[in-house]
């Protein structure tokens, strides 16, 4: 992915209602996820399409009895949700189900979905493409040549991957270490980037979590000269104080937040681990929660990225969050060497990305339809459409 071979699935969910209409969204394709989409399907069958934070909220919490209208869903207990938990197989199967119901209430209102959210900032969504690592990583001018291509296509804003960037300098691979000739070899790459793209191209750089604190601490400041956009998760974040103590030592913005729900989100806003959060609509729960993360942030007057491992479906669906987000400031995108990803949705009479940006429709809900020649050549095996 990002720019090498890799296999990508995913996983289409389509909501239909008795008035004809349906949605759609995208789930990644975890452990899981078919089972929560199963038990999901169960507890929405009967359901106005139209109560999805509600749903959303009943799935992840539960309710307190008296249970609302119509009672607990089939199969549900009711006061407390069979799932209770904010993390894993349940958020990320109801993160494609909260999309489909998104398009489903804007097609049903006759409506772009970001009117749902309070309308839309800015006409088109600007893409930053993540690119990974060339593969000879040991040859700097297939660094720049990456970059260049990159900005040629009319991408301004790129990303690169520290722990990619230099395996053959890797050491001990469980140590967390960025020993000295490891650390040596990811700047000589990223200068080589920064050198020939000159200073106004925004550059982000990306650690997967990675390293201890000392080493990452050392990292942002040898980097610091190379005024990068942001250099993202560079410790792993599962510690807010540790993300912390790197944040105070580095003039680049600390970003992260891939894998956030909105409570871990607020933990790390308040304790003023980041500078810019990058929730995923994926993995947040949806676009409602994404926004919610959003205005969290805006009230600290804090940047949104939006990160997205995502096919053009998820893409068009968090373009919709990133339009009605005053703060937002770049959407992630990778797959530009596989066709089928960026087609298997289709809008009419508009491409999916155009300049570096993703282009808004006017269409209702997302505006979206199934490529089903696309969906149909690229079925996994033992699969079928619907
Ligand atoms: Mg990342």
């Amino acid at each position: 992915m990002g720019g090498s071979a890799g296999t990508i699935s995913k996983v289409i969910v389509r909501i239909d209602t008795d008035a004809g209409i349906y949605g759609l969204g995208e789930a990644e394709n975890f452990m899981g996820v078919r089972e929560a989409l199963q038990l999901l399907r169960n507890c929405l069958i009967g359901r106005s399409p139209l109560t999805v934070r509600p749903f959303f909220s009943e799935m992840i919490y539960g309710t307190l009895p008296p249970y609302p209208a119509g009672g607990a869903a089939p199969g549900h207990p009711g006061y407390c949700s069979p799932t209770a938990t904010t993390s894993g197989p349940i958020i990320w199967g109801l993160s494609g189900v909260e999309m489909a119901l998104c398009d489903l209430a804007g097609k049903i209102l006759r409506t772009p979905t970001y009117n749902l959210f309070g309308g839309t900032y800015r006409e088109k969504v600007r893409i930053y493409l993540d690119r990974s690592a060339p593969e000879d990583v040991t040859n700097l001018d297939a660094w720049r040549d990456m970059a260049i291509k990159t900005v040629e296509a009319g991408f301004t804003q790129l990303k690169f991957d520290i722990d990619f960037a230099a395996p053959d300098a890797v050491e001990d691979p469980w140590s967390r270490r960025l020993v000295r000739p490891h650390l040596n070899r990811v700047i000589e790459r990223i200068t080589a980037v920064r050198e020939c793209l000159g200073w106004d191209v925004e550059l982000a750089a990306d650690c997967h979590m990675h390293f201890n604190v000392s080493d990452a601490i050392q990292l942002v400041q040898e980097l610091a000269p190379l005024k990068l956009m942001w250099i993202e998760d560079p410790v792993p974040i599962t510690n807010p104080d540790a993300c912390r103590e790197v944040r105070e030592k580095s003039t680049i913005p600390i970003c992260v937040g891939e894998m956030f729900t909105a409570e871990i989100a607020r933990i790390f806003i308040d304790q003023k681990a980041c500078d810019i959060i990058h929730p995923d609509v994926l993995f947040t729960g949806g676009l409602h929660e994404t926004r919610r993360i959003a205005d969290y942030a805006e009230l600290h007057y804090m940047p949104l990225a939006l990160h997205n491992n995502g096919g053009c479906l998820a893409t068009i669906a968090a373009g919709h969050v990133a339009a009605a987000t005053r703060n937002f400031t770049g959407m992630e995108y990778h797959f530009i060497e596989t066709d089928w990803i960026g087609s298997y949705v289709r809008r009419e009479g508009l491409p999916f990305l155009k300049d570096g940006h993703l282009p808004l429709s006017d269409a209702p809900g997302l505006g979206v339809e199934l490529n089903e020649e696309v969906c149909r050549k690229n079925l996994a095996p033992g699969e079928k459409l619907f």
